[in-house]
């Protein structure tokens, strides 16, 4: 059982459920962007945020960002405990600190102190990419860096500290797996997971889905952070589906459609990426499940095991409601057809 562990106003721990965390990209130069980043994620379904903290002025922006959004914020420390300190001191929720590039024991027990004073949580967070040797496999490395991380609680725990989060992020799936598992075995801290450095989108989807997914069914991990290299909202998006794909989030609506093949008579990918935006800007919230089948093989079974659902057959669509078939109608006008009847329900 994971401890719990307060960042702002939101729980974490085995008793809650998984955290989304997101990360401002903006650049700092521009404040309008950067706070309009910040809504935007909050908006999205963002649970706290993550901030780098490059220089000491950067500090400042968090209060500057707590008269626009709510959300818990992070302050994402290397190599200067002095960034720490005045992090603290700033206003931040919660730091995080690299084992690997503030690693001396005086400086380290300095911002405990502080975090000590300001009730404020510390992530220790480390990275496969901040060591400076190679290691010969992902058992290797993931042995190193819960090692690493074991060695940094006891700086924390000496000073009665143990308002602590762990993260152990290997840009490869078996070492974040490797070492979250192996961790979890040895402590009790709550983890925050997230592969880093996962490539281009859709590596980073498959692979934060793996990742995080696989350690998240075996109840393995307390907040979860997508990285890719897109827009953050995009982050935001996939870590909930992630959930939703888990059973540990209910989104709302969702699309179950069929992957098309020779039988189908419609363009179903233009039909379902057309709805889907649709569905999005809508932001209803009702948990429904939507069928759009290409053909009568599957099509009505489906359809009628969803809320509602449609399938299509001679370029005619027929609306199924459960098991009723409410309307008869066609590719032209399904979009606004089918939203008609979701918003009914
Ligand atoms: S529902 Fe019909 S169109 Fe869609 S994949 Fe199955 S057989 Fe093909």
């Amino acid at each position: 059982m994971t401890r719990t562990v307060k960042l702002g106003s939101l729980k974490i721990g085995a008793k809650y459920p998984v955290r989304i965390k997101g990360m401002l990209k903006s650049p700092y130069s521009n404040i309008d962007t950067l706070i309009k980043e910040a809504k935007l994620l909050e908006k999205e379904g963002a649970e706290a945020l993550r901030m780098a903290i490059k220089e000491e002025r950067d500090v400042k922006l968090v209060l500057l960002l707590k008269k626009e959004i709510t959300l818990p914020l992070v302050a994402d420390i290397h190599f200067h405990y002095r960034f720490a300190l005045k992090a603290i001191e700033g206003g931040f929720d919660g730091i995080r600190l690299n084992p690997l590039n503030i690693t001396s024991k005086k400086e380290v027990t300095r911002v405990v102190c502080a975090a000590k004073a300001h009730k404020i949580p510390i992530r220790i967070g480390i990275n496969s990419g901040g060591f400076k040797r190679s290691f010969g496999s992902p058992e290797s490395q993931a042995k190193e860096m819960v090692s690493v991380v074991g060695d940094y609680l006891k700086i924390l725990e000496k000073e009665n500290f143990f308002d602590i989060m762990v993260s152990l992020k290997g840009s490869d799936v078996r070492t974040t797996a490797i070492a979250n598992e192996f961790f979890a075995k040895k402590f009790d801290y709550p983890l925050h997971l997230g592969i880093t450095a996962t490539g281009t989108f859709l590596n980073g989807v498959v692979k934060s889905s793996i990742g995080l997914g696989g350690l998240l069914s075996k109840s393995i991990g307390n907040v979860i952070r997508v990285s890719l290299t897109a827009p953050s909202y995009w982050e935001i998006r996939i870590a909930k589906q992630i959930l939703a794909a888990l059973s540990l989030r209910k989104l709302g609506p969702e699309i179950i459609s069929c992957p098309t093949c020779s039988r189908c008579e419609v363009d179903l990918i233009k039909i379902v990426d057309k709805f889907d935006k649709a569905l999005l800007q809508s932001h209803l919230e009702k948990p429904l499940h939507i069928a759009i089948m290409g053909c009568v093989v599957n099509g009505p079974g489906e359809a009628r095991q969803a809320d509602i659902g449609v399938a299509f057959g001679n370029k005619k669509a027929v609306v199924f409601k459960k098991d009723k078939i409410i309307k008869q109608t066609d590719e032209k006008n399904i979009i606004t057809d089918l939203f008609k009847e979701v918003e009914r329900l």
